[in-house]
């Protein structure tokens, strides 16, 4: 198969969807790989690192769309290239594809196969193609490292000639991938480190990373939903949940809050009232402000002073570290092709596949991914 991948084009993106080290792998199954020029430049790749890995460089857009039958993005949600796909094309990348369903629609009228990074299953054997897994594991490392700059106090413990510094104390809301990463990253760097989930099955992975898990008074029974993701908890359960964490929060330095339900808005867990109670000088880092906050005060891509606590709500956090972030992106991307390639490296859908199945949003004039055509209004 012939691959293009494309300059990303949404402001801010940094990240580039193949690096090198990927090329070499994809030739070797017999694809051809065009790069558009100045596609990793921004990620730390120069294009004489793609052509000595074996592609070629092109310079038009119209060019790497003519050639390439299988699109590569990694913002494929706002790719100006979308708009140009023709008839035939395999486009591969994040597509957001849970707030938009609709748009789905008119990809498959156009005869378009779009393959979204976003619904590849939680199953162990797609572990190496799960972009979010990836996305949230750096999300969850650069969250401690802003809270650690924006904050008045200094992680660790320090016993000086001047006097003992008392550690930071950091509580982590939401003990995912990038929860636990977060926990991990803030006990490295010498913070007491306490984390919560409503998933009960976080309490030992908190453990693991040498947290203290935070116990509340809540049935959480029923809180882990399909996939392992958590399930949507209702108003009543959420108001109970923030009653008890309000004593919590007013005992930290740094808060980090990574609660998310997958397709729906992320639920609050801090509100106004609760910032109120907070330490001055405390920094909240909500990673789920793009998708609604987890604080009720974030904006995304700002960061908030309100009663003396600054809340940073990042917007694509791992676009500011794009040389790793396009390294496990483009390793997940290699993967997804490897698996859906055949040995004489043409493309074979085969939907009886679960990971096919639930990736391939259009497919031959239909939107086929079941969890898409469920929200197409
Ligand atoms: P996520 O990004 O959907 O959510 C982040 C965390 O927020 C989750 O742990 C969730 O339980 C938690 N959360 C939701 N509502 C909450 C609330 N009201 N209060 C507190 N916490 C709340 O999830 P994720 O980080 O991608 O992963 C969740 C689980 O799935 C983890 O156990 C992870 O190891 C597992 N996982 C498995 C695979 C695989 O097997 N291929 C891949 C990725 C993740």
């Amino acid at each position: 198969m012939k691959l293009s991948v494309m300059r990303e084009t949404h402001p801010g993106e940094t990240r580039v969807a193949l690096t090198p080290a990927n090329i070499s792998t994809l030739t070797g199954l017999g694809c051809a790989v065009y790069v558009e020029t100045g596609a990793g430049d921004a990620a730390g790749f120069p294009d004489a690192s793609y052509r000595d890995a074996g592609a070629e460089i092109l310079t038009a857009r119209a060019q790497l769309l003519e050639k390439g039958e299988i699109i590569l993005c990694v913002d494929a949600a706002h790719d100006a290239a979308l708009a140009d796909l023709r008839e035939g094309h395999i486009c591969i990348g994040m597509m957001d594809p849970l707030s938009d369903a609709d748009r789905f629609l008119e990809l498959a009228e156009r005869g378009i196969t779009s393959v979204a990074l976003e619904l590849v299953p939680r199953i162990s054997r797609a572990q190496s193609m799960d972009a979010l897994s990836s996305i949230a594991t750096l999300a969850g490392y650069k969250a401690v490292l802003l809270a650690a700059c924006q904050a008045p106090r200094i992680f660790p413990m320090m016993m000086t000639a001047a006097g003992t510094l008392n550690p930071s104390r950091v509580f982590i809301m939401g003990a995912g991938v990038a929860g636990l990463q977060a926990a991990a990253t803030a006990k490295r760097l010498g913070a007491i480190v306490e984390a919560y989930d409503v998933r009960p099955a976080a309490r030992d992975q908190i453990l693991s990373v040498g947290a203290k898990p935070v116990e509340l008074d809540l049935d959480t029974s029923s809180s882990e939903g399909q996939g392992g993701y958590a399930s949507e908890q209702d108003d009543d359960f959420l108001q109970r949940q923030r009653e008890q964490m309000t004593q919590v929060l007013a005992q930290q330095d740094v808060v980090v809050t990574t609660a998310a339900i997958p397709g729906a808005k992320a639920p609050v867990l801090i509100t106004e009232e609760m910032v109120k109670g907070m330490k001055p000088g405390a920094v909240i880092v909500d990673l789920a402000a793009e998708r609604g906050g987890n604080c009720e005060l974030s904006r995304p891509g700002e960061t908030v002073t309100a009663y003396g606590v600054s809340i940073i709500g990042p917007r694509n956090i791992v676009a500011s570290m794009p040389h790793h972030a396009s390294q496990m992106y483009g390793r997940n991307v290699e993967n997804l092709l490897r698996h859906l390639l055949d040995d004489e490296g043409k493309l074979t859908l085969d939907f009886e596949d679960e990971i096919v199945d639930e990736t391939v949003v259009t497919h031959a004039g239909e939107v086929r991914a079941a969890r898409i055509r469920e929200r197409l209004s």
